[in-house]
């Protein structure tokens, strides 16, 4: 049920946004619902004027920071938010790579958002999280944590694994600890196949994978954490299920063919075998299909697809638990308020013949390119529900310096404030507001049952116990054994995401939007503009010099912020400016130096776009030819 039709309060400002703005995009949270906050739509794409206006009318802005997403920087763009320089403090939402300092986070406001909790490495690193479960089941011996393979940390443990390596031949994969799109694992039955010094993770290679047509697969899955205290965590109901490109066999020929042990989508892409579904209509052809129709598929064929599911949450639940003590201490002592961090984890998750789900990794920045009309329909409301479930306020993220800076309770870390009882009941509530905006996104803790199962393995109980007891009055009791019991209640994860021919149309409006704005930009690059203060020429083209364009502001003034300025299209005429020549000269050298940096992030920015899009655009449509 959408909230603006069950909660809002009408307020003339709500009227007037409401009756502006069809479809709504802004929703009404807080404890009067009376604070505004962006309802992202992946609908956005198709530049609809409607949701461009609300970022407009807050002047709301987004920086990126070693991110490159050019789907997340056209999602917030189509919402008529601007983009700021990486340095600038005036920003709605950071959306960044790893997070590398954690200073940013001591600084935020209330209402500014960012994607990465401080810590998150102790899941995306693959030895911390491989240690992490450990000692959760060294803790909790009554639950199973069994869902990782048996693993060594090279070089700490590289006796232990010598001794197992000369009994069990494996085979044995290997990965570097911090890498990602498959590089640098290889497989191996012998200890001389591997250096003494690098730091590896060395796991039990997995040899009965499920196959489908002989070939290996696994899962993208997407959850989304907005707090870790108290704990609450969603799971996208779409995935996306990689193929690898040649059939599975454990020959020793074929152990180091990495199209056929990994599924890695960045790995098989350039196997000659990769089959690229062209059809936006289809997600079960070709080496990436959608995780409903890979459950389809395995219903079709007799598997219990809902005890599946179950397991696969449960799987999910204990690897965020696994690192819930680690970040939500992190975030006491660094975050100025508890509702500044959100993170998108991906989860790659592979399924044995015994439809048992394994843990494989948790990606902290996980890819959002969009190579295929699937990618597309799944990332972009991956993150537009991300961040409406987050609740981006909308504000000027200039007022923050009009009014003076922080006031004392917003720059204190939340560690040092006692909640009230009123704080704590504004949480609760919030709890329950993000669930009636998840979107695609299903709560999957706290629930009645994962509570029930999983309360018990949390460090920090007193928040989520009294969120328990606030949701679920009476029935919040911890079980104190919780050997797993699959659901019989799974969420119906079959649910497909908006028709396909909506989709079909977005990626139509969507790259005519890209190709225009491409356009303008080369047009305001080509430009020629006349000096100011040359005599008018007779000769245009011989006296013309390519210059940009003489902004209106005041050149001496420098901008109070780094948000990208609307270039203005007034001509300098020769009759009309009265200062010296010289003057005006050095000043147009210094705008122009200016200016020209400002156009190439833009253009860059566009080709970016153009890139990532037009090979979605070809693949839904042929090779109609784009710009
Ligand atoms: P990366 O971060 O480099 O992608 P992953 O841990 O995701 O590393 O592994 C890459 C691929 O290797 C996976 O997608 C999967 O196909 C395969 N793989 C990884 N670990 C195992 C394992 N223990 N057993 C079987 N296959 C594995």
């Amino acid at each position: 049920m959408d909230i603006e039709q069950t909660n809002s309060v009408e307020t003339p400002e709500s009227q007037e946004i409401e009756d502006q703005e069809k479809p709504p995009c802004i929703l009404w949270t807080g404890s009067l619902k009376k604070t505004p906050i962006v309802r992202f739509r992946a609908e956005a794409l198709t530049n609809d004027p409607h949701l461009h206006k609300v970022g407009t009318k807050y002047k709301m802005c987004f920086k990126m920071v070693d991110a490159g997403s050019s789907l997340v920087r056209t999602i917030l763009s189509s919402h008529g938010f601007q983009e700021v320089h990486p340095i600038s403090r005036n920003f709605n939402v950071m959306w960044t790579g790893p997070l590398r300092s954690t200073s940013v986070l001591t600084n935020l406001t209330k209402f500014q958002r960012i994607n990465h909790f401080p810590k998150s490495s102790v899941l995306g690193q693959k030895d911390l999280l491989y240690k992490n479960i450990q000692n959760l089941q060294l803790k909790h011996r009554n639950h199973r944590f069994d869902f990782i393979p048996p693993s060594f940390v090279l070089p700490d443990e590289y006796n232990q694994f010598s001794r197992v390596i000369s009994k069990d031949q494996g085979p044995w994969i290997v990965k570097p600890v911090s890498s990602c799109q498959g590089h640098g694992i290889q497989l191996i039955n012998s200890l001389s196949q591997i250096s003494r010094k690098d730091k590896l993770l060395v796991s039990r290679y997995i040899q009965n994978p499920l196959l489908i047509d002989g070939l290996k697969f696994d899962i993208r899955l997407y959850v989304l954490v907005t707090s870790y205290d108290p704990l609450t965590i969603y799971l996208f109901k779409e995935g996306i299920t990689r193929f690898a490109t040649r059939k599975y066999n454990l020959t020793k020929e074929n152990m180091n063919n990495r199209f056929v042990h990994l599924t890695n989508y960045s790995v098989n892409k350039k196997s000659a075998s990769f089959v690229s579904c062209r059809n936006p209509h289809v997600e079960d052809y070709g080496s990436k299909w959608s995780m409903s129709a890979l459950l389809n598929y395995l219903k079709k064929n007799g598997k219990d697809t809902a005890t599946l599911m179950s397991k696969i949450e449960d799987v999910i639940i204990k690897t965020i638990i696994s690192a819930e003590g680690t970040i939500a201490l992190a975030s006491k002592s660094m975050l100025a308020h508890r509702k500044n961090c959100f993170e998108i984890y991906g989860f790659d998750i592979l399924i044995d013949e015994n439809m048992k789900p394994w843990m494989l990794e948790v990606n902290l920045s996980p890819s959002l390119t969009c190579d295929a009309p699937l990618d597309l329909k799944i990332k972009a409301n991956v993150v537009a529900d991300a961040l409406t479930i987050t609740g981006v306020e909308c504000k000027d993220p200039c007022e923050r310096q009009i009014k003076g800076g922080c006031t004392t309770s917003e720059t204190r870390p939340c560690q040092a404030r006692n909640r009230s009882f009123a704080e704590r009941l504004e949480i609760f509530e919030g709890v329950k507001d993000e669930e009636e905006r998840s979107g695609g996104y299903i709560r999957i803790f706290p629930r009645e049952d994962t509570w029930k199962r999983y309360g018990s393995l949390l460090t920090n109980t007193s928040l989520n116990q009294a969120l328990a007891l606030h949701l679920y009055p009476e029935k919040a009791v911890v079980r104190e054994s919780s050997t797993y019991e699959p659901q019989q209640q799974v969420p119906a994860y079959e649910c497909q995401l908006p028709p396909l021919k909506q989709t079909v149309r977005r990626y139509q409006e969507m790259t005519r939007k890209v190709s225009r704005v491409a356009r303008e930009v080369r047009q305001e690059i080509e430009k020629p503009v006349l000096v100011a203060g040359s005599r008018r020429p007779s000769n245009t083209s011989e006296k013309c010099h390519h210059r940009r364009r003489e902004p209106s502001q005041d050149l001496n003034k420098q901008p109070d912020d780094l948000r990208p300025r609307v270039l203005c299209s007034h001509h300098a005429s020769a009759g009309s400016v009265q200062v010296s020549e010289d003057l005006l000269k050095a000043r147009f050298e210094s705008m122009k130096q200016q200016e020209e940096a400002l156009l190439k992030r833009r253009s860059i920015e566009v080709s970016n776009i153009v890139a990532g899009f037009s090979s979605i655009y070809k693949q839904a449509f042929g090779e109609t030819k784009l710009l």
